[in-house]
């Protein structure tokens, strides 16, 4: 038995890592390097399962935390430091662990694996399982470290050297055919994390991956991730028609496959990249009936002040432009952006009750300042009497989904210091 054999890497399940999880578990279990390590994705993570398998394997706990999670996560993770002294190894990785690697390692992380993880995270635990310290691979910080990379000066990953999902340990999920994004939208993490140089998984090893899920697994539907999935195939500025087209050709054809999903939540459509010529042609192959679109406010001054690179002309275009070519648009839309006034507010309001009325749908959430966004130092989104009462109306109505109350209490502790 090689030194993996004894060793149990768990992955932290929680509800805001259920992609990470995927692909973090399937890089570690293609890795020649790591055939006899065991891994475990509980279906629900317990201190009675550490106790359990701390008692007889040497073992690595492994947490994806975003801003969102990060209190509920730290505060267990150095509840288990304390309960388990140094017998367990904690590596964290994911959105918050990027823009604050300070903070994990002072509540009891031996690693933080910084940026992209699938590379960082094979290196390290190879290294933990052989006892050798991590020092030199890209991205990954430890105790010791005074200083920490930013995400822009490591390695970016191919995505066809890395599956997409654990095939062989059963963690499914979506496909992320497209990373990195070259827009600056101040709102969003993305391009902090993972770069503003697109790239995307080949068709190649899409249907590679998907074919073998459907062999395995059955599976009759996906849905494809990407921070713009009207980008496939170019260099993220522009469509490219004739490469998308051949992604979904080729997708759909995957005999016993059945629905494909694609440019539907949780992904998203930029406004500004909505045609006829490609909605209709991704009609005749995708199974979703709708499209998101980010249209993000009513006004065209927090738009520009959040960077967004459109106007809400080409958002109101794109939602005419995706009902008749038969989709139901679900509109994204950001409340309590910074610079936002009373009047911005009235402004994407009645953009709401416009889009409505035209047959869209409206996805509200409340500005979050997320760390490694360009916002991160902005107060956090707050709603007003009147947006909530017209809200509330909207979601009565039906026509309005998202959980703003919710949001907007996550907003104050994505804001507040741990
Ligand atoms: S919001 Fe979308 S378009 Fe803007 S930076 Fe983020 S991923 Fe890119």
């Amino acid at each position: 038995m090689t030194a993996s054999g004894d060793v149990t890497f768990v992955f932290r399940t929680h509800n805001t890592a259920r992609y990470s999880m995927a692909a973090i578990i399937g890089a570690l279990e293609t890795d020649p390097r790591l055939q006899d390590l065991e891994i475990v994705a509980p279906h629900r993570f317990s201190l009675g399962l550490v106790r359990q398998i701390a008692a007889r394997r040497r073992l690595i706990i492994g947490y994806s935390i975003m801003s969102t999670s990060r209190q509920e996560l730290l505060k267990e993770a150095q509840y288990i430091r304390k309960e388990f002294g140094d017998s367990i190894v904690l590596v964290g990785g994911g959105a918050h662990a990027t823009a604050r690697p300070s903070e994990l390692l002072s509540h009891g992380f031996d690693y933080v694996v910084v940026g992209e993880g699938e590379q960082a995270v094979r290196d390290l635990v190879d290294a933990v399982i052989n006892e050798r310290e991590p020092a030199g691979i890209p991205g990954v910080v430890t105790q010791q470290d005074e200083s920490y990379p930013s995400p822009k000066d490591l390695p970016t990953v191919r995505l066809d050297d890395f599956p997409p999902f654990a095939i062989k340990t059963n963690v499914g999920g979506p496909i992320e055919v497209t990373r990195g994004c070259p827009f600056r939208c101040k709102f969003c993490a993305t391009p902090f994390i993972t770069g503003g140089r697109v790239r995307h998984r080949s068709i190649d090893s899409i249907v590679h991956w998907l074919s073998l899920a459907v062999d395995k697994w059955g599976f009759k539907r996906t849905w494809f991730l990407s921070p713009n999935a009207l980008s496939y195939g170019g260099h993220g500025r522009r469509p490219s028609p004739e490469k998308m087209e051949r992604l979904l050709r080729r997708v759909t054809s995957v005999p016993l496959f059945e629905e494909l999903y694609f440019g539907s939540f949780p992904s998203e459509v930029r406004p500004d990249f909505v045609t006829r010529q490609l909605l209709d042609m991704m009609r005749q192959y995708v199974a979703n009936k709708t499209v998101q679109i980010g249209v993000q406010s009513g006004s065209d001054r927090v738009l520009q002040l959040a960077g967004r690179n459109h106007t809400v002309a080409q958002g109101v275009d794109a939602v005419r432009i995706a009902l008749d070519c038969g989709f139901v648009p679900h509109v994204d839309m950001i409340f309590g952006l910074p610079g936002e006034s009373q009047a911005d507010v009235s402004a994407s309001l009645e953009l709401c009750y416009d889009l409505v009325e035209m047959g869209a749908m409206i996805h509200a959430h409340v500005f979050m300042p997320l760390p490694g966004s360009a916002f991160e130092n902005m107060p956090p989104g707050h709603l007003d009497r009147r947006c909530r009462e017209v809200l509330g109306d909207l979601a009565r109505r039906g026509v309005l989904t998202g959980s703003w109350g919710v949001q907007e209490d996550l907003a104050r502790r994505v804001a507040s210091p741990q």
